[in-house]
């Protein structure tokens, strides 16, 4: 007579714990996909202030201080540069935290860019990048053109004073504003030394990735 090979019931524990397992096996998946997207959207948020979005990013700037010295820049704007602030309203769609600071035309919204160091310059400094990015923005929409279209021309040293130019064109509208808004003597006195080459950070002679990703500000 054979040994009797014990029958599992299905009311047997292991068989219950094997029904279970597969399913179990997601759980860690669902809770870091849970994680993750709770985690982007606590490190971004949004909300308008006079009908721009403004967009913080706990990564790169704490979210209250962006909001706080954001929201002074436009006062300081609307009231010692008002002509540039409507400016500034009717070009930029968002203003947002970020990794390097810049005009961003290559979003749906028209963007601009802040990154930690320029927003940790004085708020007169910051609101006078909101003016600068503001001008690039401005060219692109008025010519359609980004930088000049600086990048599609083959010869470099052309394409370099297209973008220096363009620098020079968006530092003088800054260093308006930074007057008007009160800027200090060494903010103006370094805006005004600039050669509007200050993209150039390895000083090649061209602007690109290299430059970007050596940006800090
Ligand atoms: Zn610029």
């Amino acid at each position: 007579m054979m040994t009797k090979i014990p029958q599992r019931s299905s009311n047997n524990f292991e068989t219950k714990m094997f029904y279970l397992k597969k399913p179990l096996r997601f759980v860690p998946l669902l809770i870091l996909t849970g994680f993750l997207f709770a985690n982007t959207s606590l490190a971004q948020t949004e909300f308008k202030l006079d009908g721009i979005i403004i967009e913080t990013n706990a990564k790169h700037i704490d979210p209250a201080a962006f909001k706080a010295k954001i929201t002074l820049a436009f006062e300081l704007l609307k009231t010692k540069a008002p002509s540039d602030y409507a400016t500034m309203k009717s070009f930029i769609g968002k203003i947002r935290a970020y990794q390097a600071s810049g005009a961003n035309f290559n979003e749906d919204i028209m963007t601009i860019d802040i990154a930690k160091a320029t927003f940790d310059a004085s708020l007169e400094w910051l609101t006078s990048v909101l003016a600068h990015e503001t001008t690039h923005i401005k060219k692109y929409k008025d010519t359609g053109k980004k930088f000049g279209d600086a990048h599609l021309l083959t010869d470099k040293k052309a394409a370099l004073q297209i973008m220096i130019n363009e620098e020079l064109d968006c530092n003088k509208v800054q260093l308006a504003v930074l007057e008007k808004v009160g800027g200090a003597k060494y903010e103006i006195d370094y805006l005004r030394a600039q050669k509007g080459d200050h993209f150039d950070i390895d000083k090649d002679g061209d602007y690109d990735m290299d430059d970007y990703k050596g940006r800090k500000w």
